[in-house]
């Protein structure tokens, strides 16, 4: 049988999908250099699926290893996550995300392409959208990226659209996600950032567990119905689920660009009262200024998802928060 090529296939989302492609009978390679994941996570992985899994260690950017790679598997296509993805750090560091995200998906492209792997699904994101003036994206809202890492999107989807166009034979789905929450209903894989978080729901998992004292509130002023951001939270089982719809739709459709979220936009504040009543927990907060960079409201419109994927997120905010929970609460040092 073929096999997929998972890059980044340990961190967060890869490994939701991962699991959800080994328990429909997908053979899958992951491939992760666990600069942002760890080990720990293939044995869950193996554990939860009881399939083996085969994992190698490397770099999408290490050409030599990519190559070998290619000839020693038979693949029909490449599900790439691999990439950075902290907007501040990518404010900091541009160079280290112009060289990991766009010149190690050339790299992998380029291998690909040699090995007549014709099929691929690329992990974009809402921020190519920038901030458009409208708040409700379709897939047709201007793309103008306001930082350095949706920049890095927006270069490999614009990569990609020139190289379908190229190589008609090519089939390509370009996934952009909205906020991604909530683990595996198991809780043994789930969210697992290094160091303190930079995102809403595992701050606040944090936060609930001791690991962090309180959660600061970016900004009570917006001209948001309590004040505080709205943004399209998508739980991960569904994000997962998307993946293996676009396989699917990628049987009749050669290109592929759509919107992961569920359509629901809900403020910090919602999120908080959902977390405390899904897990029990009072979150303790202060609500500071405004972050920088941040939006006030911004959310999907999933209609062209349901059309072309036949896909649609399933799970509302009380699963997401129950299951980051049951995750954060099961592995307080995560993998470790
Ligand atoms: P993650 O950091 O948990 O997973 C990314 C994985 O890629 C990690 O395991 C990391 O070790 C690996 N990796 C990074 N650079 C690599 C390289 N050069 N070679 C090999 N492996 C490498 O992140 P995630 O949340 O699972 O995100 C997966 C993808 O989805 C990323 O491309 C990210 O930009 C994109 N995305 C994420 C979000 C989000 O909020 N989580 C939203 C939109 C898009
Ligand atoms: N947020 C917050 N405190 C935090 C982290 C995030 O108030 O510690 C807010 C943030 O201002 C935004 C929402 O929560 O309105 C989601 O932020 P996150 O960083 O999770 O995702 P983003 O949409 O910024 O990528």
């Amino acid at each position: 049988m073929k096999k997929i090529l998972v890059t980044g296939g340990a961190g967060y989302i890869g490994s939701h999908t991962v699991v959800q492609l080994l328990n429909s009978g997908k053979d899958i390679v992951i491939l992760d250099n666990l600069s942002n994941s760890s080990l720990g996570v293939i044995k869950r992985i193996e554990d939860l699926t009881g399939k083996a899994v085969e994992f190698i260690e490397g770099d999408i950017r290490d050409r030599a290893l990519v190559r070998a790679t290619f000839e020693q598997h038979t693949f029909d296509s490449v599900i790439h996550f691999a990439g950075l993805k902290a907007v501040g750090e990518s404010e900091a560091f541009p160079l280290r995300y112009f060289d990991n995200n766009v010149s190690g998906s050339i790299v992998l492209f380029e291998e690909m392409m040699r090995a007549n792997v014709n099929q691929l699904i690329f992990s974009s994101s809402a921020t190519v959208y920038g901030n458009p003036g409208s708040v409700c994206y379709t897939e047709e809202t201007p793309l103008s990226p306001i930082n350095v890492y949706g920049r890095t999107k927006l270069m490999v989807e614009d990569i990609l659209r020139d190289l379908q166009k190229a190589n008609p034979a090519l089939r390509i789905a370009l996934l952009r996600y909205f906020n991604p929450v909530g683990a595996h209903e198991s809780g043994r894989i789930g969210e697992n950032p290094f160091g303190k978080p930079n995102n809403l729901m595992p701050f606040m998992t944090q936060v609930a567990i001791g690991a962090q004292e309180k959660l600061m509130v970016y900004g009570n002023d917006y001209p948001t119905p309590d004040g505080t951001g709205l943004r399209d939270y998508i739980h991960v089982e569904d994000l997962a689920a998307g993946h293996l719809a676009a396989l699917k739709a990628l049987e009749q459709n050669a290109s592929i660009t759509v919107n992961l979220g569920t359509g629901k936009p809900y403020s910090v504040f919602d999120m908080i009262k959902a977390f405390e009543g899904a897990s029990g927990v009072k979150i303790p907060y202060e609500v500071v200024t405004r972050r920088a960079g941040d939006l006030s409201e911004y959310y999907a419109d999933p209609t062209l998802a349901k059309k072309v994927l036949g896909w649609e997120a399933q799970l509302g905010i009380d699963r997401m928060c129950a299951d980051s929970w049951r995750w954060q609460k099961n592995n307080p040092k995560g993998y470790s």
